[in-house]
């Protein structure tokens, strides 16, 4: 039978592999040792899962299978940061995701669709245009790949943080990635504890409100602007979901959990939003809500039409608005000599500009033909 009539098992969360199991009339409880064996061991041969019956994993092997995406590139920055390339059905579709080393944490960073809907005007990823969701399995599997190569170079902790910060919009794809996070924080997978794992979102503020009742994982949101009229030009869907209803979504979110707050992300653009009265206004937009703030240093890339704020500019925001007694960081760039940074996803995919060498070579190796343009 070929794989695609086979079920891949990656896709199930627990309670969808117990549904799985009782309808080959197996108890629930084997869920709990597929998981085990695939995402905490890393076997994905049914037959070396010996906690199981011989007749048992051969059913495995004719019903069901487990499926990765393709890798199609491993790169690794000066700075530890390690970027994977993956193939989701051909050369054509693309998606990557980013490992970043730090001292207390190993944080990964998870795509959830192939390209994006919401064509926020500073972000790469949106000028590739929307391919489609991806499934659960192609999520997750982000994050096998990267914990079990952890674990295979010796790193025994492995994955410590998940976001969902890499190319798409987790909120627009809702139920495919709530899967991902319950198998990221089963007890018998991932067991990352839900305040490890951060949903980002550039507003879809009716999914926010779906999520609080889902679930109670980290939110960020990427604010980016402190008022509507300059935000709906940088992030589009502002124009749907305005900026104080998705606050207000935000306080609700977090209201009844004591120690919980917002991330709010913030690009900083030069000349576009980093002025003081831009700090001023969003110190009155935020200021009551438990958050705190971070400032990304502008990522650019081929035909991007804004810079990076200066130093001096991020630095002066950053005190004025830290002096309002809002806790704010600048997001340190990682990983920029592979494009792994914030918004450079799978830019060089698609531009022939800056495909380099090396990946020319590794799509030749795979004999497929690229359609830059
Ligand atoms: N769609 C989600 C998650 C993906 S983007 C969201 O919007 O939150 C992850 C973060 O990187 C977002 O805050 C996004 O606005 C930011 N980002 C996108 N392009 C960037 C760039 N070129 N430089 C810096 N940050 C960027």
């Amino acid at each position: 039978m070929a794989n695609t009539e086979k079920i891949n098992l990656l896709n199930l969360n627990r309670t969808g592999l117990e549904g799985f199991f009782v309808e080959l009339g197996e108890k629930p409880f084997r869920s709990k040792q597929l998981l085990q064996w695939v995402h905490q061991r890393g076997v994905t041969d049914f037959t070396q899962m010996t906690d199981m019956s011989k007749s048992l994993r051969e059913t495995l092997g004719q019903k069901a299978c487990i499926e990765f995406p393709r890798i199609i590139d491993i790169q690794q920055s000066k700075d530890g940061t390690r970027k994977w390339l993956l193939s989701v059905d051909g050369a054509e579709n693309a998606i990557e995701c980013v490992l970043i080393p730090e001292k207390s944490r190993t944080t990964l960073c998870i795509s959830s669709q192939v390209g994006c809907t919401l064509n926020c005007s500073f972000c790469s990823t949106g000028k590739q245009g929307f391919n489609r969701n991806l499934n659960t399995a192609e999520i997750i599997a982000q994050l096998h790949l990267a914990h079990h190569s952890l674990l295979r170079d010796g790193n025994a902790r492995g994955i410590t943080n998940v976001v969902m910060m890499g190319m798409g919009e987790p909120l627009m794809n809702f139920d495919a990635v709530m899967a991902a996070v319950d198998l990221m924080c089963d007890d018998y997978a991932y067991a990352l504890s839900k305040r490890r794992v951060t949903i980002s979102t550039a507003g879809v503020v009716p999914a926010i409100e779906k999520l609080r009742r889902t679930t109670d994982v980290s939110l960020a949101i990427s604010l980016h602007a402190p008022n509507d009229a300059l935000r709906e030009k940088l992030v589009p869907i502002n124009r749907k979901y305005p900026i104080r209803e998705l606050l207000n979504a935000c306080r609700s979110y977090i209201d009844g959990y004591k120690s919980r707050r917002i991330t709010f992300e913030y690009v900083m653009l030069k000349g576009v939003n980093d002025g003081i009265e831009h700090a001023r206004e969003l110190v009155k937009q935020i200021g009551d809500i438990p958050c705190k703030l971070n400032l990304i240093p502008f990522n650019s890339y081929p035909h991007a039409i804004y810079q990076c704020s200066d130093k001096e500019t991020i630095d002066r925001f950053r005190e004025y608005v830290s002096s309002k007694g809002i806790f704010t960081v600048t997001r340190r760039a990682r990983g920029e000599d592979i494009d792994a940074a914030c918004g450079q996803l799978v830019g060089q995919f698609k531009d022939r500009s800056r495909r380099s060498q090396k990946y020319q070579l590794s799509l030749s190796e795979i004999g497929r033909v690229s359609h830059a343009h």
